[in-house]
């Protein structure tokens, strides 16, 4: 039987008007800065994304563009001023960065309870201590998604492939804080269909189209593809999904499934940033 299409669009409006309707009950507008520096086309068009979708929402947005060249301390003296800003309550800074960069130091700058990203030392490790404060917003995205099918996670054996800090780490451990059994894949994993063939959860998170093909996959399963490659002006994910598609139970399209959910769960994050900058 074909799979049932999550349809990331749907649940992202959903999460988006439920998000509406929180804001206008706060007292202060919520205020999102987004950082920008170089000039990435996927990163451009990332934050395209997400700064039409906060103005749709209503919300305060403040736009940084830097170009390729910018120094290093010119953008910690930005995030630096926007940590300071009352009206700025989540700070984004799109990833990754010019290669002149020490990444960790631009991001670890960020104060924790602004860093809608949920990428900061403090928000990762809070996470691995199952003292979530901030949660990753694309891996928020994945675990709404698995959620809207009903399947409880509990006891399901959890297969992700991919270990990023951003990903597929963060991704794992929401998985097994929910009590599944947990299976991390990556670039050195032998015999990868041995693990994703065993997978009632299989979450995709390795930037290589067509990673996951039918074969690799067990009837049934929630297939998550977080993979975002792009194929002359095709965007395609990591999983083969038209045939993939006919095996698995529940499965998310690329573009339309966990992309848009990630923008919502952004936002949601900034109402979380404003109750953390409330305490
Ligand atoms: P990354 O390059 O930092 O990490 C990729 C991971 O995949 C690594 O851990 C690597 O070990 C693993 N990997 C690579 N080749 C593999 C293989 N052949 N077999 C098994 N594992 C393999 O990437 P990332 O930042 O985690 O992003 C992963 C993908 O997700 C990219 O396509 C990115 O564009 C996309 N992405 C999408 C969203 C979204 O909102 N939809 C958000 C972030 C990233």
């Amino acid at each position: 039987m074909a799979a049932i299409i999550l349809d990331g669009k749907k649940e992202a409006n959903k999460l988006l008007e439920s998000i509406k309707k929180r804001a206008k009950a706060l007292e202060e507008k919520p205020g999102l800065a987004l950082v920008l520096a170089g000039n990435n086309p996927a990163s451009e068009i990332y934050v395209n994304f997400k700064e039409k979708t906060c103005k749709e929402a209503g919300f305060y947005c403040e736009r940084y563009n830097f170009p390729e060249n910018v120094s290093q301390n010119e953008l910690l003296k930005v995030v630096d001023e926007l940590n300071q800003k009352r009206e700025i309550h989540g700070i984004l800074v799109q990833l990754p960065l010019p290669k002149q960069m020490d990444e960790s130091l631009v991001v670890d700058s960020i104060l924790p309870n602004k860093d809608v990203d949920g990428f900061t030392p403090v928000n990762l490790g809070n996470l691995v201590n199952d003292n979530n404060m901030m949660e990753p917003a694309t891996a928020r995205a994945c675990i709404a998604l698995i959620e809207s099918t009903g399947i409880k996670i509990e006891g399901k054996n959890a297969v992700v492939v991919g270990r990023s800090n951003i990903v597929g780490k963060p991704v794992a451990l929401l998985l097994l804080q929910r009590n599944a059994t947990v299976t991390m894949c990556h670039s050195k994993t032998k015999n990868l269909l041995e693990h994703t063939k065993n997978a009632d959860i299989l979450v995709v998170a390795a930037g290589k189209p067509n990673l996951i093909t039918k074969a690799m996959v067990k009837e049934g399963a929630v297939v998550i593809d977080v993979g975002i490659n792009r194929l002359g002006k095709k965007i395609i994910g990591d999983v083969d999904f038209e045939n993939v598609k006919d095996v698995a139970g529940f499965i998310t399209p690329v573009p339309g499934g966990v992309g848009p959910m990630t923008i919502a769960m952004l936002l949601d994050n900034l109402l979380m940033a404003m109750k953390l900058g409330r305490r």
